[in-house]
């Protein structure tokens, strides 16, 4: 088992430590068979299970996704159809209809390049906090909890952090 090959850099101990992963999904579907874990006062559990929260993406709204022109392309469309609908229902004249669609048409012309730009950077912002995120899921997959310490490490790295420091390393936007 590969787990026995990682120890605390802290207190060179292998059976004091755990996995994050194994204790943050052993807390969430409540099968607990570690007696480490058992061992926990409920508080103790409560508190490890928040601070262990793994790393997750920020919902984007929905029209922050959708390219600019895919956007207003709909709008179009459905002026259009309010246009056509005006005209065979009401005989309201295809004139009324076409100056508005012109106009906006010609602004959405003028602002297009403007639209195009912010998209492609929010775009690109997000790939990039896609990116740290996925080394973020990484590492929190790869961390192990020391329960003689009380501090989580990073196999690999040997860097040791508290709950606190790890939870605020793996959700830097809810870190106060
Ligand atoms: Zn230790």
């Amino acid at each position: 088992m590969k787990n026995n090959l990682r120890m605390c850099p802290r207190c060179q101990q292998i059976t004091s430590i755990m996995p994050i992963s194994d204790i943050y999904f052993s807390l969430l579907e409540n099968k607990i068979t570690d007696e480490k874990l058992k061992k926990l006062s409920s508080q103790q559990k409560k508190d490890l299970f928040k601070f262990l929260n793994p790393p997750s993406f920020n919902r984007r709204p929905i029209w922050n996704i959708l390219p600019p022109d895919i956007l207003f392309g709909t709008l179009i469309l459905l002026l259009v159809f309010s246009i056509l609908y005006g005209y065979f229902e009401s005989r309201i004249s295809l004139l009324n209809g076409t100056i508005p669609l012109g106009l906006v048409l010609i602004f959405y012309g003028a602002i297009r390049k403007k639209l195009q730009n912010t998209f492609n950077k929010k775009t690109k912002d997000q790939q990039e906090i896609a990116a740290a995120l996925s080394l973020k899921a990484d590492e929190w997959s790869d961390s192990c909890y020391c329960f003689t310490d009380q501090v989580i490490f990073h196999p690999k790295n040997e860097k040791i952090f508290t709950l606190s420091e790890f939870f605020a390393r793996m959700h830097p936007e809810d870190a106060v």
